[in-house]
Parts: structure tokens; C-alpha cells; sequence
């Protein structure tokens, strides 16, 4: 026999999974085999040992123990891995146990909540592509939400970075070579996009007769991604399928585009600084008491509404909280005690709850009737009211079956109350009973035979006994039965103390058996109202976010904006809600806003470096970005017509893992605005023209004013921040450009910002100014000041009719820069020590600084 029936057995399983670290169920421990255990003894640190299995066939091993699974679990999912739990399927003795894979952990697939973010979604995504068209899907498997999309293919980029899937699924084919994708990606053979498959894994999952009531009757991509995805799901996390129970086909043109730029820049889920969620907009404005409600908040943050009708019943319900303070505050400390529901029904479903899980899962059915009567009593809510369900049967299902202070797992025993269960109880009572007779055996053997030392005890190998001293062995009655010898004693059993012995011993299984059926039961029966929970779930994680959304108004003072389809924005004493949330109220200066495709299009900001520009444009997109989320706002009043997309092109970043250079990237998102915008589309311009020399700069900043101002397609509501001051030339001529600056004064000498928004164009750039406060050795400043000086007298002297525009460039120039500078930092530099990026990096910069000497 060259192998064991264990390996056979292993071998069978893991032919099934090739690509799949397999967990391998032995008693305690989940094992791992061969290749699978050198990547689980490397990923997760542990030891690589060996195990026979066979004659003189010793393979490689790495093992977890079983119940610390969920930490090892996550490690190997987090770096992109798959795992199959492989089970044992029938009680161990009687021969090879059997064993099958119960389910297969992929990184969009989880359900352990260890391994999630509870207050993000996990989802799994698909995608497929049929000329320019693509279908998306995705699902998230620990909620039960599941939807699909048709859209172009230049949208997928923005869909992905919105969804943030821990999981992509597709086609063999598909070229997926965009930067951006997640990690896991997993490709699927065609047959599961087919379009005839999709449809019938879809009809049959939903049990209908076509798919017309979901909408994607006329999206075959849609489909064709949702199918493959529910097949996927099915394939590798059977259990938890029953819990998708709709599929909702939405479309992007629904929702305000933000594109990935535009994401980032406005800093909304992260700071770019750090790359943290602390300083971004939502850490500012999640004020949630529940998972289910942050997670619902980033999902409305992500896709601001364009419909006015549904954004005031969104305002609706806020300004009731808003307005109503005892309200309010009750229920956010009712919600405080209400666990993540979504996640508990469905890990009810798939059969890997704990006792605990049920303890919150009743508690929080129990918060509903107190939030139902609030809302009765101030009248409110009327939809919400309908969709809350206090489920009364399954809290005393809960009560009555489930301990209040259940064990961690179902091995440790207490999970079933006492009066639920007959048969339970009375085993509990005999085995209690017989383990008071041990208890008191001792007392009543001394007294039936006189031996005053003698004693019951417990050992592993003969269970109970009673030692009775070598001295005392002469009054020893006859019914004792010899087991064990000592040097000094003498152990006994009796009969009787036997079968208390194996009372005792069988309960215990019995009782763990005799639980874990009941739970199972209890679990079964508050399935059936899984569609009641997750109605309850989703109305409480709304009137979660709405709280939040009542509670950061009342404490940051933010206010109910006025919202139409008009042309016009108009904001009151607006404010940046991140930067003041961070400096304090009363040291942020408010600002107004008005900006109308009628007269004042296009604002264009001047001011020195470090005056407040990108802060001012971050928080006009901001503000109008919460209006339409339904949120208030960080201003005294505002009037927002209703924005389509909001574009934004901030800063100069490298992207130099793309091996675009500064000024590419640049162009590409300004072309990308160009392309794109309408008159409904807000666009943020942040020095655009930065990365390029002066006049090149200057000259794309003026001709991108221009663009967005005569072109009819476009005529956007834009904001314009520059340090090229001559651009404010522009307004003189386009009539809807107005000129604004960030007011600054001089004080003995050195520049005292103000904060203050105010009519005109900036005269000055101060950047000399702005180099002090920044350290700049007095003497490099006393020289560019000397240098400034004489290039604005030759500028002066030079400029003449042909410039781009009479009246145009002036100023920004480099601080040095002649020939004999430029020779000498090329005999400088050391080629030898570069690296190839070091010296191209290089070479961009040389040159550089050669084009703009010849603009001097
Ligand atoms: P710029 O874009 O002109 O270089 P920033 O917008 O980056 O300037 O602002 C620089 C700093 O000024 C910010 O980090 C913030 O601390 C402060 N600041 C900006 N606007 C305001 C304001 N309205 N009130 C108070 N401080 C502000």
C-alpha cells in the first residue's frame, strides 16, 4: 500500500482545488499539505513539519488549530489567497471519517467578522465587455445586496474605484491591464458570462419565469455580469446564497458622477496626505451609532442623487431630527444597542452563528418598538415606519431558548436556557445529580466505614476513585472493587460509583449534541424572517444615517440648503468641513459663493501660495457634493442647482508608477474635463498649467478658459485657482469671467493672509513672502528679491506686440538659470550612482530649466 486512505482521501479533495490552499479538517487542527504548506507555514510564520502517510513517504505539513482559524483564516485572505474548508462529515471511530469541502473562502466571499470591516461593504465584483459597452455586478455576500450595471467602458474605471471590490471576477479574455484593479482578481472560463447561462442561473436563484421585474431584461451585459457572479457565489459559498433575495439593475446616470481623480482630490474616504480615513470628508461626517449605518452613509457619500424630489425626502427626514432634540438624541442612544443585523441574519443562514450572535440579534430587535414609538409620537416617518419589524416572535424564540450569557461556541456548553428543552434539562439534572453524589461520597464513605482518611479522587486514566490509606486497609468493605496500587494506598471503585461516572461523562456529549440540535432549530426558525430583519436593517441603517446626518448638523452648526434644477449656485458664509472640523469653528473665515451659467460662469482665483485658493474650491465642490446627498451643509444658506458631475484637476502629482510625467497627467485629466463637461458639471481648476514652463503654463490656462466659456456643450459653473496673476486679464474680455482674489495684507514686512474671498484680481504673487514664512535662508531671499526686481524691469523692456495676448505674461520666473549654472550642474552630476529614474528625473529637470531660460 504506498499511501494511506488519509492521503487517498486528501488527494481526491485537493484534485477537485488545484488552485486553492485546502484546510484539511484532523480532530483539532485544520492541516495543510504539500505546496499548500509551504505557502501556509511562509504567509502565516509557522512551523513546516512532516507527516507518514504512507510507507516511507513522509509529506510536508502545516497546521492551525481549529479554533484559532478565523485569525489564520484572514491572514492568507488578505494577501489574496483562497482557501477550501474541508470538513469532517461523520463522527470519528468508525473507520475513515468522511470529509468534504463545506465552502471556499475567497477574499470576496468572506463571511468571518474578524477578517471584515464592519462598517464597509466586501464585495465581490464582475465585469464583462462587449465592444464598448461593459456589464457589471457585484454582490456583497455578508449582506445579501446584490446589483448590476450596463455602462461604457470608459465609466468602469470610476464604477471600480467607487465599489472598492475585494474581489474581481473575469473572462478568461478580458484585458484587464488598467491600474486600479484589486488584488484578487479571478478569472472565470467564458461559459459563466454566457448569456443563456447567466440568465437561467439568475431566473433560477429568484425562482421566476424572466427577469423583467429587475429590470435588466434589455441589459444583456448586465446580466451576463450578474449571472456570473451568483454562479460563482454558488459554487464556493453555497450556504449563503439563499440570503440574495433581489437584484437591484441600477444606472450611473442616476447619480452625480465623481470621477477617481475627483474622489481623490476632494479627499472624500481618505486623506491624500496619509492615505488614512481620519481628515477625510466621511471620518467628518460618519457620525453612525451602526455598522449597517456607516456602511449605508460611504454608499450615499459615493453617489450623490440628481433627483431634487428624492433629495428634499431625504432633507425631509433630517430636518424632523434636526428640529426634534429629544427625539433625536433617543434614538441615536437606541440605536447605540443595535448590532450589525445584516451581517448576523445572514451568518444565521449560512449556519456559522454563535450564541452570541443571537443575544444581539434579540437585543436589537428589542430597540425597534422603542423607535417606533418615537416616531409615532412626534408623527414622522411614515415609510420607515412601515419597514420597521419588531420580528416579536423571534425575540422570544431568542429568550426562551438561548442562555443570557451564552458560552463563546457551541462546545462550551450553556447555550440553551433551562425550561426550553425537556430532554435537556432532565439530562443536566442527572448529571448535576450525580456530580453532587461524588461530591458528597467522600463524607458519606468516611462515616459508612469509619476511614477517616479516605478520599475520592479523579484520574484521565481510571476516572473516579476512592483511595483508602495501606494502614487503613482492613476496614475496607467488600463491595469496593481493586483498580490501582500505590506505595502507600490502595484505589478503589464501586458499581455504583461507575454509573454516576458515565452519567456524567455521557451527559456531557449528550448535552453538547442535544444543544447544538436545538440551536441549529432555533437558528432554522429565524431564517423564515430573514426577509423581516433585513427590511428592519436597512430602515434602521436609514434612520441611522439621517441621525448622523441631524447630529453633525446641530454640532457643526451646518444648515438645510435650498435645492432646484436652476443654473445657479449661491452659498452664504460657506466653509471647508474638513479643514475647519480640524482647526476649530472659530478660526476657519467664511466665505459666499455665487457662480451662474447666466453671468458669473467661471471664477478665476487669485492669491499668493498658501492664502486659502485650493481650500475656497475644495469647499464649494464639498458643500455641493453634501447638498446632494441629502445632507446639510457647512454654510449660513445656500441655493444649489443641481450638478451632474463634478470635475476637479488638483495640484501636480507624479504619477510616476504610470511613467506619466507630471505635465502629461495633468493634460490628460484637463482633456478629460474638456471632453466631458456640461452645462450642469461644477469644475474645480487648481493651477492648471503649473507643471509646464510659464508661458506654455499660462498660455493652456488662458485657452482652457476660453474652451469652457465659448463652447456651448460645456459653459460649466467653473472654478479657476491660479498664481498666474495675468490670467485675470481674461475677464476683460469673455464676459462671464469674473476675477477674484484671497485678500493679504503687509505687515512690517511680511504678508498677513486674510482669508477673505474679495472681488478683483490679486496683484501680487508674494511667493518671495511666502518662501520666508516658509525658512528660506534670509540670503536666498534677499537675492530672489534682487533677482525679481531686475527680471520685472526687463520684462518690461521686452514685451511687445507679439506676445499670446496684448497685455499678457508676465512674471513667475526662475530664480537663476544661465548657461554657465546649467553647463555646471551637468558636470555635477554624478551618472555612475544614478539609477535609470534618478537620471531621467534628472534629464526632465535640465531640461526644464534650459526651455525656461529661453523664455527669460
Ligand atoms: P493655497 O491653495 O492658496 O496655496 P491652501 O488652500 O492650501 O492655500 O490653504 C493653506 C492653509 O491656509 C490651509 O491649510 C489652512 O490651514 C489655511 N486656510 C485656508 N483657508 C482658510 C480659511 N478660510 N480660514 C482659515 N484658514 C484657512
Amino acid at each position: 500500500m504506498p499511501v494511506t486512505p488519509l492521503r487517498r482521501q486528501y488527494l481526491q479533495i485537493k484534485k477537485q482545488y488545484p488552485n486553492v490552499i485546502v484546510f484539511f479538517r484532523l480532530g483539532d487542527f485544520y492541516e495543510t499539505f504539500d505546496e499548500d504548506a509551504r505557502i501556509t507555514a511562509r504567509e502565516l510564520e509557522i512551523t513546516l513539519t512532516a507527516r507518514e502517510m504512507g510507507k516511507g513517504k513522509r509529506v510536508p505539513l502545516a497546521g492551525i488549530p481549529y479554533h484559532a482559524v478565523n485569525n489564520y483564516l484572514g491572514k492568507l485572505i488578505n494577501k489574496g489567497y483562497k482557501v477550501a474548508i474541508c470538513e469532517q462529515m461523520s463522527p470519528p471511530g468508525k473507520g475513515l471519517v468522511e470529509r468534504e469541502v463545506v465552502r471556499v473562502v475567497t477574499p470576496g466571499t468572506v463571511l468571518e467578522t474578524g477578517i471584515l470591516n464592519e462598517k464597509s461593504n466586501n464585495y465581490l465584483a464582475s465585469l464583462v465587455r462587449d465592444g464598448t459597452q461593459v456589464g457589471l455586478a457585484y454582490i456583497d455576500v455578508t449582506t445579501g445586496e446584490f446589483a448590476a450595471t450596463q455602462i461604457e467602458d470608459y465609466e468602469v474605471a470610476n464604477e471600480l474605484e467607487r465599489i472598492q471590490p475585494a474581489e474581481l471576477l473575469l473572462p478568461e479574455a478580458f484585458n484587464a491591464g488598467k491600474p486600479g484593479l484589486p488584488k484578487a482578481i479571478s478569472k472565470l472560463d467564458d461559459y459563466y458570462f454566457d448569456h443563456e447561462i447567466a440568465s437561467q442561473v439568475l431566473i433560477e436563484h429568484f425562482g421566476v419565469l424572466s427577469l423583467d421585474a429587475y429590470g435588466c431584461a434589455n441589459l444583456p451585459l448586465a446580466v451576463r455580469a450578474a449571472g456570473a457572479v451568483l454562479y460563482y457565489v454558488r459554487e464556493n459559498q453555497k450556504t449563503v446564497i439563499g440570503q440574495i433575495n433581489h437584484l437591484s439593475t441600477y444606472t450611473t446616470k442616476a447619480f452625480m458622477t465623481l470621477d477617481i481623480q475627483t474622489r481623490r482630490n476632494l479627499e472624500i474616504y481618505t486623506s491624500s496626505r496619509w492615505g488614512v480615513s481620519a481628515g477625510s470628508l466621511l471620518a467628518v461626517l460618519d457620525h453612525t451609532r451602526t455598522a449597517m449605518g456607516g456602511r449605508l452613509l460611504k454608499r450615499w457619500v459615493g453617489q450623490p442623487l440628481l433627483n431634487v424630489d428624492n433629495l428634499i425626502e431625504r432633507q425631509n427626514a433630517v430636518q424632523w431630527l434636526y428640529d426634534n432634540t429629544m427625539a433625536r438624541q433617543t434614538i441615536i442612544s437606541v440605536l447605540h444597542d443595535v448590532s450589525d443585523l445584516e451581517r448576523i441574519i445572514n451568518r444565521i443562514n449560512t449556519g456559522i452563528a454563535l450564541p452570541r450572535e443571537l443575544i444581539a440579534l434579540k437585543r436589537s430587535l428589542e430597540c425597534i418598538p422603542q423607535v417606533l414609538s418615537i416616531l409615532d409620537e412626534y408623527q414622522a416617518y411614515e415609510k420607515l415606519k412601515g419597514d420597521l419589524k419588531p420580528c416579536p416572535d423571534v425575540v422570544m424564540l431568542v429568550q426562551s431558548a438561548i442562555a443570557d450569557d451564552p458560552g463563546n461556541n457551541l462546545s462550551q456548553g450553556n447555550v440553551i436556557k433551562s425550561g426550553f428543552s425537556e430532554e435537556l434539562d432532565s439530562i443536566k439534572q442527572a448529571a448535576y445529580n450525580a456530580r453532587n453524589y461524588i461530591a458528597n461520597l467522600e463524607q458519606q464513605e468516611k462515616e459508612r466505614t469509619g476511614i477517616k482518611s479516605l478520599k475520592v479522587g479523579y484520574n484521565r486514566v481510571f476516572g473516579y476513585y476512592i483511595e483508602v490509606s495501606k494502614s487503613n486497609l482492613g476496614m475496607v468493605p467488600d463491595v469496593y472493587i481493586r483498580k490501582q496500587t500505590l506505595v502507600n494506598a490502595e484505589r478503589y471503585i464501586t458499581s455504583e460509583l461507575k454509573e454516576y461516572e458515565s452519567l456524567i461523562l455521557n451527559a456531557q456529549e449528550k448535552i453538547q449534541e442535544i444543544e447544538s440540535g436545538l440551536f441549529k432549530q432555533v437558528c432554522s426558525q429565524i431564517a423564515q424572517m430573514t426577509d423581516d430583519i433585513m427590511r428592519s436593517a436597512q430602515a434602521l441603517a436609514e434612520l441611522d444615517v439621517f441621525s448622523s446626518f441631524a447630529d453633525v448638523a446641530v454640532n457643526y452648526t451646518y444648515k438645510r440648503p435650498v435645492l432646484n434644477n436652476g443654473n445657479t449656485i449661491t452659498i452664504k458664509g460657506g466653509r471647508h468641513p474638513v479643514v475647519e472640523n480640524s482647526m476649530g469653528r472659530d478660526q476657519f473665515i467664511a466665505n459666499d459663493t455665487y457662480l451662474c451659467n447666466d453671468d458669473d460662469q467661471l471664477i478665476i482665483l487669485t492669491g499668493p501660495n498658501m492664502s486659502g485658493k485650493s481650500t475656497y474650491l475644495r469647499q464649494v465642490a464639498l458643500i455641493v457634493l453634501l447638498a446632494q446627498i441629502g445632507s446639510f451643509i457647512p454654510a449660513d444658506s445656500a441655493t444649489i442647482g443641481i450638478v451632474d458631475r463634478i470635475f476637479t484637476r488638483i495640484g501636480a502629482q507624479e504619477d510616476l508608477a504610470t511613467g506619466q510625467s507630471t505635465f502629461m497627467v495633468e493634460m490628460v485629466e484637463t482633456a478629460n474635463i474638456l471632453n466631458n463637461a456640461t452645462p450642469k458639471s461644477l469644475i474645480i481648476l487648481d493651477e492648471v498649467g503649473r507643471g509646464t514652463s510659464t508661458y506654455d503654463g499660462l498660455s493652456i490656462a488662458w485657452a482652457v478658459v476660453e474652451f469652457i466659456h465659448n463652447n456651448p456643450g460645456l459653459r460649466s459653473k467653473t472654478l479657476f485657482a491660479t498664481h498666474y496673476h495675468e490670467l485675470i486679464k481674461v475677464a476683460d474680455i469673455l464676459p462671464r469671467v469674473r476675477n477674484f482674489n484671497i485678500a493679504v495684507t503687509e505687515s512690517k514686512g511680511t504678508v498677513v493672509f486674510l482669508r477673505k474671498v474679495v472681488p478683483g484680481g490679486a496683484d501680487k504673487s508674494y511667493g518671495i513672502h511666502v518662501a520666508q514664512l516658509a525658512g528660506l535662508p534670509s540670503s536666498v531671499l534677499h537675492r530672489a528679491t534682487e533677482v525679481l526686481g531686475g527680471l520685472e524691469s526687463h520684462q518690461l523692456h521686452n514685451r511687445q506686440e507679439g506676445d499670446i495676448h496684448s497685455g499678457l505674461p508676465v512674471q513667475q520666473l526662475p530664480l537663476f538659470n544661465t548657461h554657465a549654472e546649467l553647463v555646471k550642474e551637468i558636470k555635477q552630476a554624478d551618472v555612475d550612482s544614478m539609477s535609470p529614474l534618478e537620471a531621467i528625473t534628472k534629464l526632465y529637470e535640465l531640461k526644464k530649466k534650459a526651455e525656461e531660460q529661453d523664455n527669460i
